[in-house]
């Protein structure tokens, strides 16, 4: 991150599922319970202040809890395995910035966290956060776990990787690695939703539209729903379009990418909105 943006303290919240709508960017300060963490490459954590959360850490992930956890180092390994995969599904290099994941064992505890440490969030189910210079993760037991993490974190290795990710990017992104290994991508909610407002309201792609969304209060369900559509024809799509995202994604990292992704990918297929309807029809329901 740049030194400015570290000063910005940007919080960025997302909520899972990504039905609802959160405000990205809050000014927050440091809070007097704040975690204080300094990693070695692949050990331990060096310092840790926090007596009231226990702490292990694995290739960049800091894994805190306020519970015995039973499956930790498993849930350290799925967490790493997810951040392989999204660095080789992205061609992107390991980042060197860790991230911190929250877990609490009752909701009831994550909300007095969250809530004391950034008062002006509104209460959502899993929250990550990009403040001053750590990545975290904050989220709680319950049946949505599984998926809360994989994309709170997913934001968060996405964050650590390639600074500046236009805010549909992000969230398509996140949407599209929530679902899991061995999926391909593929969110049927999102699908059945998309398929509905075809034929409902007569909806039709546009990633013009979305790449002028900067304020995630204003994004809707469907416009979560589209970011997704637009990563998963890039991604997963005839034809391997991939490289046009990742070489994006290359470009945002080293700010030469003077081109937004639709001006892009309409080099490389003129009629992408339509190709991207087909697409939709052709996915599994
Ligand atoms: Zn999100």
């Amino acid at each position: 991150m740049r030194p400015h943006l570290l000063q910005l303290l940007l919080l960025s919240l997302c909520l899972t599922g990504c039905q609802g709508v959160g405000s990205r960017s809050l000014d927050a300060g440091p809070t007097a319970d704040e975690v204080k963490v300094r990693l070695n490459d692949d050990g331990p954590p060096a310092t840790v202040d926090s007596p009231a959360m226990a702490t292990s850490a694995s290739k960049q992930i800091v894994l805190h809890t306020d519970h015995p956890l039973e499956n930790r180092q498993r849930l350290l390994e799925d967490l790493s395995e997810e951040r392989s995969y999204i660095a080789e599904r992205l061609n992107l290099a390991p980042p060197a910035t860790p991230v911190h994941i929250y877990l609490f064992a009752k909701q009831a505890a994550y909300h007095d966290h969250v809530h004391a440490k950034f008062p002006q969030f509104p209460t959502r189910r899993a929250i990550f956060v990009s403040a001053d210079n750590q990545l975290s993760v904050y989220a709680h037991g319950g049946d949505h776990l599984v998926e809360d993490l994989r994309h709170e974190a997913t934001h968060g290795f996405l964050h650590a990787a390639t600074p500046n990710l236009p805010l549909w990017l992000d969230e398509g992104l996140a949407e599209f690695f929530e679902v899991g290994r061995g999926r391909e991508g593929l969110h049927r909610g999102h699908v059945d939703y998309l398929l509905g407002q075809q034929a409902i309201a007569n909806w039709k792609p546009d990633l013009e539209r979305l790449e002028q969304i900067t304020d995630a209060a204003l994004m809707t369900q469907l416009d979560y729903a589209e970011s997704w559509l637009w990563v998963h024809f890039l991604l997963e799509s005839a034809g391997d379009k991939s490289p046009v995202l990742t070489a994006y994604l290359a470009d945002l990292r080293s700010g030469t990418a003077e081109d937004a992704l639709s001006v892009r990918l309409s080099r490389r297929v003129p009629n992408a909105g339509d190709q991207v309807a087909a697409h939709l029809g052709k996915l599994p329901r």
